[in-house]
């Protein structure tokens, strides 16, 4: 970070290393240190501005292909940390239940039992009881498949339909990240809903902007039309035209509700950090 980070391509086993390890880490300097790194290395020769999270994930340079999902990964972590560090309450408790269920999307890069942990606590804090119900379910099949790998069965047809990645074509981790008393309390929850009829296990959807297809909400690519959605840079939601707004230093895009719940405590945009205001 002190010098910034060379861009050769020799580097990238070391980055990739460095990568793993601070996604994997409990520790809160983590997720912002690596920010910061992967944002210097991804926009190495460029002016002051850093390319926006669109540019980035279309971009065939080596190092944007290698690790723009993990730039996405430690900064939504980074984002959220920072709105539970705030204590700003239940609009936070929203924002931070999205970018819990977006995260869930760069599953391929963090612990994936994390990754659905986190998403289904947060979903239940933040009162979306059928999105916390249908996080923690996948949560436990995943659970229960590093602890006993040869006989992991993972019913993938809920999740056909997203851009969540197929646990088939993960790695799981060879051991778990969330402790088993833990995972015992989570599976009392899931035992009381699935006999709770108000509870369903289902995941919100939302209508695409293109072709107007009932699809899961936070997928960035229409299944039906293949349309693609920028990630909000606050919530990690795809941005829907009726709400978007940009910061107007960088550009990256996000929601207005979101945007504005960011920016009135923060008082910055999240990725280039400039100075910004609530927008109406
Ligand atoms: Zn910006």
């Amino acid at each position: 970070m002190r010098y910034g980070p060379p861009c050769e391509q020799s580097n990238f086993q070391l980055y990739k290393v460095i990568t793993h390890e601070l996604l994997a880490s409990e520790n809160r300097e983590g997720a912002p240190v690596l920010r910061d790194m992967l944002l210097r290395l991804l926009s190495a020769g460029m002016a002051s501005l850093p390319k926006s999270p669109k540019v980035l994930s279309e971009d065939r340079d080596p190092a944007a292909v290698e690790f723009h999902k993990a730039l996405f990964a430690a900064h939504f972590q980074t984002v959220r940390a920072r709105l539970k560090e705030s204590g700003i309450g239940a609009a936070a408790g929203q924002v931070m239940a999205k970018i819990s269920v977006a995260l869930c999307r760069y599953c391929n890069e963090f612990p994936v039992d994390r990754a659905f942990f986190e998403a289904g606590l947060f979903c239940k804090d933040a009162n979306m009881v059928n999105m916390s119900f249908f996080f923690l379910n996948r949560f436990l099949d995943i659970a229960d498949a590093i602890d006993d790998p040869d006989n992991a069965a993972i019913d993938n047809t809920d999740f056909m339909e997203t851009d969540i990645p197929s646990p088939y074509d993960l790695d799981l981790p060879e051991t778990a990240h969330v402790k088993n008393d833990r995972v015992e309390e989570i599976r009392d929850w899931v035992l009381g809903w699935s006999m709770d009829q108000s509870v369903q296990q289902k995941m919100d959807m939302r209508s695409c902007d293109k072709c107007r297809a009932d699809i899961y909400t936070a997928t960035l690519t229409c299944p039906k039309c293949n349309y693609k959605h920028d990630p909000c840079i606050i919530s990690g939601y795809p941005v829907l035209k009726r709400s978007r707004v940009e910061c107007t230093n960088c550009h990256a895009p996000a929601n207005r509700d979101d945007w504005n719940v960011w920016v009135q405590v923060m008082k910055t945009c999240p990725w280039c950090q400039a100075p910004q205001n609530a927008q109406y």
